[in-house]
């Protein structure tokens, strides 16, 4: 008997008739009711055998794809030395996410949420020339996050499985050819994990660095806003799209400046009820602390500032909205009545902004607004750049197409690192001329546990959960119906043998329960192929085929079924090429 089969009355699924309250999303009540994971405490989760067969099926296509790309699988460890941490910089810089710790000897510790230090610290050691580079490492492997908000089980819990791999190469030039082979790899992943995905430009965060793409499966219950062309393949992280500027200058002409009263009237939406005039005439004056001091960020009243590219535009570390005493020091007015005429700090504006005229803002003057403000006339900015978030009415930035917006899940995640780490921790190389420089570095992510549970989000109905065959813990579900009809279980046991020697992956439904009940708990497990057997359908000899995905049944002899029902499974792959 083959490893991949089971049967039901022998193995451990504890599936759930209710659905669990603690479960807000359809992923996560349905891995609770399929009996896939159970939680331990928050964020962390027990993998049951039916959910640790899908994440291992994940794994293998990983692993198989990592492979085939050229990359080295390596094991490192959970426990990490603080040590590298401070060396590298982030002990201080990662927050309450690194789970930290002292050992017996006071040493501290902490538990691992990505390794670039500790793989980096194995490269330095062991890769010293050019002719050792290129190389690309990678693992399966636990990592632990203290999330803020662990939630929707295994998406987004504290303890998690990640495929995370590490490309180190002798200059910009390869370091660009490792990312191209990941994204690549990444791609024939999720497609043959049969996720509809969509690969977008990304900020780089934390973990730092100059480029990156996150790997998005679409779904509404995603945390994650991406916006796409309809029209090209650009798509981008909401929060990294860029706007197009747009050059034209303001054409109405230039009225009288009007100071009105607006007593109590501070944002945009009291203020344009208040003046009758729509929110695109509104410029908002936002004062932001820095560590360079304050400064005052212009952005149109319909739109939103986007504090990433402010901070990037501004090229500061920190930056946070100004407390209401700093604004008074500024502007001399309380919060709300902030305007750009006579302040002394450094304006930055929104390109929308060089389009606008006659605008209103505030007056900074208690209870006071001003009216048809120009630029160049009235005050002037330090310089116009693109700071705010995109929006449905802006063009896409790459083809003028129009943009849609959506959710997204975040399933991998690729950096290209450049030289940050092995900086930080000394990771050179003698080049063929016998220079010492730094490895160029890249970094590439994939939560397994996330991609299970995005697959089941993605593709699921009322009655349960729809694996795409590719990582679905078993290929084909039978159900003998009527168990004590000796012919009933012949045909199924003769089947399952079968088709188990044929290394088709099978699980039969071999316990003394009633058809509805096992035809209930078959649709609630996802299995895509369905073959039941019952003295209906040997009364013409034959067993019942049936996909997981679609409504229509079929029957097939029974001496022809091991080769139909194989067929149907190649048939179920070969979709996902
Ligand atoms: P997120 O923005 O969702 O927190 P991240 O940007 O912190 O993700 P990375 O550091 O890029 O994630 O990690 C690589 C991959 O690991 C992610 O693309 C995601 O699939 C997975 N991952 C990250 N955090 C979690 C988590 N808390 N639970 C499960 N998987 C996770
Ligand atoms: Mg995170």
């Amino acid at each position: 008997m083959t490893p991949l089969s089971r049967r039901y009355s022998q193995f451990f699924i504890p599936t759930l008739k209710e659905v669990p309250a603690e479960a807000e999303i359809i992923s996560h009540q349905l891995m609770l009711r399929a009996g896939m994971i159970r939680k331990l405490a928050a964020g962390i989760y027990n993998y049951l055998p039916f959910g640790l067969m899908a994440l291992k099926k994940v794994e293998g296509i990983v692993r198989q794809e990592m492979d085939r790309a050229g990359a080295i699988e390596v094991l490192l460890p959970e426990v990490q030395p603080g040590d590298l941490w401070m060396e590298s910089g982030r002990w201080d810089y990662y927050g309450p996410e690194l789970l930290r710790f002292r050992d017996r000897h006071n040493r501290e510790s902490c538990l691992g949420p990505t390794h670039e230090e500790v793989v980096t610290d194995l490269v330095r050691r062991e890769i010293h020339s050019y002719k050792q580079l290129p190389i690309i490492l990678y693992q399966i492997q636990t990592k632990f996050r203290d999330e803020i908000r662990p939630r929707f089980g295994v998406m987004r819990a504290r303890e998690f499985t990640m495929k995370d791999a590490y490309s180190f190469d002798i200059d910009e030039e390869g370091a660009n050819r490792s990312y191209e082979l990941m994204y690549t790899a990444y791609g024939a992943i999720f497609r043959r994990c049969g996720l509809k995905f969509r690969a977008v430009e990304a900020d780089t965060g934390a973990i730092g660095g100059s480029f990156s793409h996150e790997f998005m499966v679409l779904a509404d219950t995603g945390e994650d806003d991406i916006v796409s062309c309809q029209n090209c393949p650009y798509a981008s992280n909401l929060e990294k799209a860029e706007v197009r500027g747009d050059d034209s200058k303001a054409t109405e002409a230039e009225k009288e400046l009007q100071v009105v009263d607006t007593p109590g009237i501070k944002t945009v939406d009291e203020v344009t009820r208040f003046l009758s005039v729509g929110p695109e005439k509104l410029v908002k004056t936002l004062i932001y602390q820095t560590e360079d001091g304050p400064i005052a960020a212009l952005v149109r009243g319909d739109h939103e500032l986007n504090e990433t590219k402010l901070k990037n535009v501004l090229k500061v570390q920190e930056l946070a909205m100004a407390d209401p005493e700093t604004v008074f020091e500024v502007t001399g007015a309380p919060m709300g009545f902030a305007g750009a005429i006579g302040l002394k700090v450094r304006k930055v504006a929104d390109f929308s902004i060089n389009q606008m005229s006659n605008m209103v803002m505030g007056a900074n003057e208690e209870d006071k607004h001003i009216l048809n403000v120009n630029e160049g006339r009235d005050f002037q900015v330090d310089g116009y750049a693109d700071l705010r978030l995109i929006t449905p009415s802006d063009p896409c930035p790459r083809c003028s197409g129009e943009l849609r917006f959506g959710k997204g899940i975040e399933v991998g995640h690729i950096f290209k690192l450049g030289t940050k780490y092995s900086k930080a921790l000394k990771a050179t190389f003698l080049d063929k001329n016998g220079r010492e420089a730094p490895i160029v570095m890249g970094c590439y992510g994939i939560g397994i546990g996330r991609v299970v549970a995005a697959a089941i989000e993605q593709s699921h109905d009322e009655n349960g959960i729809i694996f795409p065959i590719s990582i679905s813990p078993f290929e084909v579900t039978i159900l003998p119906l009527e168990l004590h009809e000796a012919r009933v279980r012949n045909v199924a046991e003769d089947l399952y043998q079968h088709l188990s020697d044929l290394g088709v992956a099978v699980f039969l439904d071999d316990r003394d329960e009633r058809p509805g009940f096992k035809l209930k708990d078959a649709d609630l497990l996802g299995i895509p192929v369905r073959i039941t057997v019952s003295i209906r359908t040997l009364e013409s000899n034959s067993i019942e085929i049936k996909l997981r995905s679609r409504p229509d049944l079929r029957l097939a002899p029974v001496d022809m079924a091991p080769k139909a029902i194989r067929e149907v499974v190649q048939g179920l792959y070969d979709s996902l090429k």
